[in-house]
């Protein structure tokens, strides 16, 4: 087997990113130290950050094996080459410092020594400071993968000294047929429910409630856009009792204004039998430019979320402008 298909295997989509750290940990073209893969929730940053971590640390120059000693190390997290930082938290200065330690040293057993930084975003301006050093003079032997849902999230000296590996949405026909090859029912409404993210469409496929609750986020932005200014209101009330789901169901409806100014139909870009159709109806119910301004507001909304905002006040300015 191919290097590209045991980091690849069972991957869902982006191919090219996946046979590209295939080549880098196989030793072939490129001789980057950090790699920043980059895309929304659910897209498959984690797993391929790990399985490109896996394949530098695997004793096969096309692995990951799953069989050698420094697979089951890895596997059993214990392997003294491999470095990873937590998956919850802040990430401090100590952490990065340790890091940076770390990878200077001469790899034990590995070919490489790696450390791996999930959600870099969570670095805050210091500690990417810290990591500066490590990442304008790389140890020969060390490699260094971060991942970030944007580039934008880090600051641009820390992107500018990796190597950028952007994943993005799996194209329809692809995702909708690798689900049905895991035995996903409504594979295609599903995977355009999860936005065409592959991590996403698995989650909602084992779980029906989750699934359950983006079809009815989706109807909630048909009540939005058509109900009269109280039952709006009050619907802002009532979503803003559930702060968690918030982000979700903005990305949910940024998702569905966008399928809508793409046509929205079942041929189109995302052509998804479910969330298509709910775009389909969004775009017969709202002239396109009050789509565009719509979703101009959803964006600057989701931003807001993120600084602790009157989660009522910001969707009911939000629902008002949304209406029609
Ligand atoms: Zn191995």
């Amino acid at each position: 087997m191919e290097a590209k298909e045991l980091i690849g295997n069972g991957f869902i989509g982006n191919a090219a990113a996946a046979a590209r750290l295939s080549k880098r940990a196989a030793g072939q073209g490129g001789g980057g130290h950090a790699y920043l893969l980059t895309g929304p929730s659910g897209i498959g940053k984690h797993t391929l950050s790990e399985r490109f971590a896996a394949a530098l640390l695997c004793e096969k120059p096309d692995g990951p094996c799953g069989t050698c000693t420094s697979c089951l190390l890895r596997e059993a997290g214990n392997h003294p080459d491999y470095h990873r930082l937590p998956d919850e938290g802040n990430l401090t200065i100590a952490q990065v410092r340790d890091l940076s330690r770390a990878l200077t040293l001469a790899p034990h057993s590995a070919r490489h020594q790696v450390g791996l930084i999930p959600d870099a975003h969570r670095l805050g301006i210091p500690a990417q400071n810290a990591l500066l050093k490590l990442l304008e003079e790389p140890p020969r032997r060390a490699i260094l993968i971060l991942t970030a849902q944007s580039p934008a999230s880090l600051l641009p000296t820390t992107v500018s000294r990796c190597q950028r590996v952007p994943l993005g949405p799996v194209p329809a026909g692809e995702l909708t047929k690798a689900l049905a090859q895991r035995g996903v029912e409504d594979a295609e409404g599903i995977g355009a429910r999860a936005g065409q993210r592959p991590g996403t469409a698995i989650r909602l496929a084992d779980d029906p409630a989750a699934d359950a609750a983006i079809r009815e986020t989706e109807s909630a932005l048909l009540d939005i856009v058509r109900e009269p200014v109280p039952q709006r209101l009050a619907l802002a009330k009532r979503l803003a009792d559930e702060p968690d789901a918030l982000p979700e169901r903005l990305d949910t409806w940024i998702g569905l204004y966008r399928d809508s100014l793409r046509g929205g139909t079942p041929g189109g870009a995302r052509g998804g039998a479910g969330q298509g159709h709910t775009a389909e109806r969004l775009a017969e119910a709202v002239p396109l430019a009050k789509r565009i301004d719509s979703l101009v507001r959803l964006f600057a909304a989701r931003r807001k979320l993120r600084y602790n905002p009157n989660t009522q006040l910001l969707l009911e300015q939000l629902f008002l402008n949304l209406g029609t």
